[in-house]
């Protein structure tokens, strides 16, 4: 399991309502109030080398992948 995408898990237990409700109760990652799984790439998820200079919320890679599209300027 994936700290992405731990919601997959519930999808799978669709058919039994009472493990996944022990699922949620036990096993559910917690909601972060500090730290860098707080910090997440709304692109494509990761929790490395976040950018969240101007609003962006990327990574490092994401950002390198958009940077033209979305108006910086390579300047050298
Ligand atoms: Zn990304």
């Amino acid at each position: 399991m994936t700290a992405s995408n731990w919601k997959k898990i519930l999808r799978q237990l669709k058919s039994k309502p009472e493990k996944a409700g022990k699922f949620v109760k036990h096993n559910k990652p917690k909601e972060r109030k500090t730290g860098i799984a707080k910090k997440k790439c709304e692109r494509c998820g990761r929790f490395g080398a976040h950018i969240s200079s101007y609003g962006l919320n990327l990574c490092r890679q994401c950002f390198r992948e958009i940077a033209e599209e979305i108006g910086f300027k390579k300047y050298n």
